[in-house]
């Protein structure tokens, strides 16, 4: 950001030099153009056609008016020149249409143009140059048409170095790509400005056509294959991303990776990712501020509701150079400084699955050409979420139990042996083990019927989650049995959990809804358990001793012992 004080600056030196400047210009210059105006009115249109078809390259217009300001100079005179590259900057201006926060930029150009016009344009006199076409012959000076280019060019320059340093603090890249552009471009421009005007001292005013229709149609193959190469660019980019998203598979880390490349190809200061929730609504998935990312409690949207509901319902990008074309549309979650907003509808085997939203607080941040290209990655990123959500879906079940969704056995006894290995590399001073039986729960079935003794066991799996929180891992063993892992408790922490979970299992009542004899009213049920407590290393070595003995607390101590009772192991 270029700092108020600096935008003020550049208007005040500019009221300071410009006017003066210019008026001196034409009492030492004077403009040679007498029966004339006719022609000098028609390079001014050329000029400012030209300028209003500049190439954007990397969002920056390169103005290439160096071929018509030099041929008018060398026809006209200094003061002609450097009116009408004033003239034709406006057109520029006008053209790509420029935000008010940037109006610094028209002080700023016009003294840049003026400078390097002037000091060219004196030089070439002071070397003994002349201007106006009834000089006729120049091939006396011909060495001067090389060095006025010359110079005008590493002035120009120059003059973009000093401003960067002065204006931007050294923020812009000077010799990149742009750089070799300019420099290319400036190969061609003072040649064609020579030939222009020596064709128009020789035929005159048909050389702006003869010249200039080939010289526009070059621009715009040059304009077209600029922006063909950048497109390419990002097609390259949409696929590497495309690969890079097919590997993940997380849903979390493919929603941070989608988020992270678009932040990275484009202007996004806010980022919404809306998941079409069972056909109904819209739901915030990953909302990003300024690359952080928020967790949001916004609501959820309805088809047609909001930006992103309009794009649901349509099915259709949609895009924003600025605030009054959407803000009827929105439903007030975007951030107020939101100018341009650019909508993806996700979409998957021919559904919505979703709505992407990019903005930014630019205006016309986000061009026609990138909707393409985002429409692309968001359909890789169905693929990924997709086959993500598969992925964590079949990896739940397999590590689940389908009746309580508890951690299944096998889930539980890869657990053990990962601890144990901590244990061994002594990032793990101890852990607890206990296991839990209901008593007589083939009663309960008995009794009640195999439904309900389901509906207990599911009851029952709930409570030790809550009781056991983030303390440990509660998994279910088998049928009735339960096992509870506590990494870092000693045993005598274990046997007090251990009795805690059995006085509580013990007072509670347990509702039965769909026993045999359902009469409309819930059941209530009360159950009891035993647990034995064995730990490491203190009672075992390795994991599966260590079941075993908490196993033998269970039967030996607990149950032989009475039942509704917490053992531990002793050896
Ligand atoms: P105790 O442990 O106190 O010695 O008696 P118990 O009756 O609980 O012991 P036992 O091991 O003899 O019986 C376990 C019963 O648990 C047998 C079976 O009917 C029941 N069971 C096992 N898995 C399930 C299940 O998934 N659902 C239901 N409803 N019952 C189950
Ligand atoms: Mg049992
Ligand atoms: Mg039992």
């Amino acid at each position: 950001m270029v700092s108020l004080l600096k935008k003020r600056m550049t208007w005040i030196i500019w009221l300071l030099i410009f006017p003066l400047s210019l008026w001196f210009t034409y009492q030492k210059y004077p403009p040679q153009i007498s029966g004339l105006e006719a022609d000098v009115l028609l390079f001014l249109l050329l000029a400012s056609f030209v300028a209003a078809t500049p190439m954007i390259i990397n969002r920056s217009p390169v103005f290439l008016i160096q071929w018509v300001s030099w041929a008018v100079f060398l026809s006209f005179g200094l003061f002609v020149e450097l009116v009408i590259i004033q003239l034709a900057l406006i057109v520029l201006f006008i053209r790509i249409k420029l935000p008010i926060t940037e109006f610094f930029r028209i002080p700023l150009n016009s003294l840049m143009f003026f400078i390097v016009s002037f000091l060219s344009g004196t030089f070439y006199y002071s070397l003994g140059g002349k201007t106006g076409i009834q000089i006729g012959e120049l091939h006396d000076s011909f060495w001067l048409i090389i060095i006025y280019p010359i110079f005008n060019y590493l002035l120009n320059h120059f003059m973009i170095i000093m401003l960067n340093l002065l204006v931007y603090n050294g923020r812009k890249v000077i010799f990149g790509k742009d750089f070799v552009w300019e420099t290319v471009a400036t190969l061609i421009t003072f040649p064609i400005g020579f030939v222009l005007y020596t064709l128009y001292v020789e035929i005159g005013l048909a050389a702006v056509l003869f010249v200039g229709v080939p010289f526009s149609s070059l621009s715009i193959i040059l304009n077209l294959y600029y922006s063909s190469d950048k497109i390419n660019g990002f097609l390259q980019k949409a696929t590497e991303i495309g690969h890079q998203l097919a590997e993940k598979l997380i849903v979390n880390e493919v929603l941070d990776l989608f988020i992270e490349k678009l932040t990275e190809m484009l202007t996004v200061d806010s980022a919404y990712i809306l998941d079409v929730v069972d056909e109904k609504e819209l739901k915030v998935l990953r909302y990003i501020e300024k690359g952080q990312v928020i967790s949001s409690n916004a609501g959820s949207l309805t088809k047609k509701e909001g930006i992103s509901g309009q794009v649901w319902d349509q099915r259709k990008p949609m895009l924003f150079h600025k605030k009054e074309e959407w803000s009827h549309l929105s439903k007030g979650y975007l951030p107020e400084t939101i100018e341009s907003v650019l909508s993806v509808p996700v979409i998957r085997n021919n559904q919505v699955t979703g709505v992407l939203i990019l903005a930014s607080t630019q205006k016309r941040a986000y061009e026609k050409s990138q909707l393409m290209i985002i429409d692309i990655l968001c359909s890789h990123f169905a693929v990924a979420i997709e086959n993500a959500k598969h992925y964590e879906e079949t990896k739940a079940q397999s590590e689940r139990c389908a009746l309580t969704q508890l951690y299944n056995y096998r889930y539980f006894e890869n657990l053990l042996s990962k601890e144990f290995e901590r244990l061994g590399t002594s990032e793990r001073e101890q852990l607890s083990l206990l296991i839990l039986d209901i008593d007589h729960f083939k009663s309960i079935n008995d009794t009640y019927g195999h439904q309900s003794g389901n509906e207990i066991l599911c009851q029952l799996s709930d409570k030790l989650v809550q009781l056991i929180g983030d303390r440990g891992t509660v998994a279910r063993y088998g049928g009735e049995e339960f096992v509870i892992l506590l990494p870092n408790a000693a045993k005598d922490e274990a046997l007090i959990t251990a009795e805690t979970i059995r006085g509580t299992i013990a007072v509670h009542t347990f509702t039965l809804t769909q026993h045999m004899e359902w009469d409309g009213n819930p059941l209530g049920v009360n159950i009891t358990a035993s647990i034995g407590v064995a730990s490491a290393p203190l009672d075992a070595e390795d994991s599966l001793s260590i079941i075993r003995h908490a196993d033998r607390a269970l039967y030996v101590g607990a149950k032989r012992a009475g039942r509704n009772r917490v053992a531990e192991y002793v050896r």
